[in-house]
């Protein structure tokens, strides 16, 4: 997220003080009994957490944990690149029953021409100790991987039901329109090579970005911010205790997320403040014209909002991987239709929606759809309004 432009980092804290900690957990805690919340989630997230130390970072838990009563359960989770996870840290995570995220871009070559350690060296064999040793102690755990067009899609699907895991996610590379060729990379026929591979059988391993987008085709909640038509409910407090919105959308450009906020001055209510978390919270709604005809929107919505940003229209854009999402939701619809009993399929009447359908349906309806009434907001994010 600090590879387009946000320079931000140089001006923060490399770790969070104790003090911030203590605040920040009082502020949960009046948040929570404001709003009679009984479950308040929180992830250490990077940078790399697992730097902070095993002392500080129990010392950090305590704090955090300290504020559970009967009627509010404190859950914590960590996503780390596994370097340093050794018994004592699998230790830590399973006393306080935090779920871990690990980092791993899939097989040996590829991953290690990515993520490298201070001397250069490839992290790959790291990792797979730490993967191990999660897998030694029981640690409720999953993977997380960018999607990467070097690698090939079933190696790197074979390669993650090699490592005995119960189920991994897929993450799209984080790109807007003003760092994006649409011609460089076909997302979806990428993925759809998984999907078709894991599908039929499913080998006793989760792929959760599949497993949520068939959810939304089911017609249940889909648990995602990146796509789906969810509130979604995430906040950042970065290591200076200022209070800011998906990190991600710090690709948008210089200091993006930054605000005036922070916990020491502020209640966490006060990110309502903020027209940019009330664009993310909101973003599956907040739709531009083109996906308002769109007949896949319920489950798509949009996609990722980092993903819909340029300087020159702000958010009122598609995601860079529109078609992408279209032939991919489409793909998983047919696959979910031909697997129906016969019977049902028949009383359901479900009909197959292909690709050149869809595109056909959007082309169609488009010049009937008025230009929303939100048009402006999502343009006020444009380059020359919000800088
Ligand atoms: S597939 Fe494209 S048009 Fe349809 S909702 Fe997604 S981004 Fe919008």
């Amino acid at each position: 997220m600090y590879n387009m432009g946000d320079s931000s980092y140089i001006h923060q804290p490399k770790f969070i003080s104790i003090e911030n900690v203590q605040i920040l957990a009082e502020r949960i805690k009046k948040h929570c009994v404001q709003h009679d919340l009984r479950k308040f989630s929180i992830t250490f997230h990077g940078g790399e957490p697992l730097l902070y130390g095993k002392t500080k970072m129990i010392t950090i838990i305590e704090i955090l944990k300290s504020i559970e009563n009967d009627n509010l359960k404190i859950v914590l989770g960590l996503q780390t690149n596994a370097l340093l996870i050794d018994d004592e840290w699998c230790e830590i995570f399973n006393k306080y029953k935090m779920g871990i995220g690990i980092s791993l871009d899939g097989v040996k070559e590829i991953n290690d021409q990515n993520r490298i350690d201070f001397k250069g060296k490839g992290t790959y064999d790291k990792v797979i100790r730490g993967v191990n040793k999660c897998l030694e102690h029981s640690v409720d755990f999953g993977i997380l991987s960018v999607v990467n067009s070097k690698l090939n899609p079933i190696d790197s699907y074979r390669h993650f039901c090699s490592l005995g895991i119960l189920g991994y996610d897929l993450l799209l590379l984080d790109k807007n329109h003003d760092a994006h060729d649409s011609a460089e990379f076909e997302t979806a026929d990428w993925l759809i090579k998984i999907f078709d591979e894991w599908y039929p059988h499913k080998e006793g391993i989760a792929i959760n970005y599949f497993v949520n987008m068939l959810n939304g085709i089911y017609g249940l909640d889909i648990k995602s911010d990146a796509y789906g038509k969810g509130y979604n409910k995430t906040i950042i407090i970065e290591t200076n205790g200022s209070i800011e919105t998906l990190d991600v959308l710090k690709i948008c450009g210089e200091s993006f997320t930054k605000n005036n906020l922070n916990i020491i001055d502020n209640d966490l209510d006060d990110i309502f403040d903020s027209e940019l978390i009330r664009l993310y919270y909101h973003s599956n709604f907040f739709l531009p014209k083109k996906c308002l005809a769109c007949p896949v929107q319920d489950i798509c919505g949009g996609g990722y909002i980092p993903h819909r940003y340029s300087a020159e229209n702000g958010f009122n854009n598609p995601t860079i991987y529109c078609n992408d999402m279209l032939k991919l939701i489409t793909h998983l619809q047919n696959k979910v239709v031909d697997a129906m009993i016969p019977e049902i399929r028949e009383r359901s009447q479900v009909q197959k929606l292909t690709y050149e359908h869809a595109l056909e349906i959007i082309n169609e309806t488009l010049p009937t759809i008025q230009e929303p009434e939100y048009t402006d907001f999502l343009e006020s994010f444009r380059k020359t309004e919000y800088a």
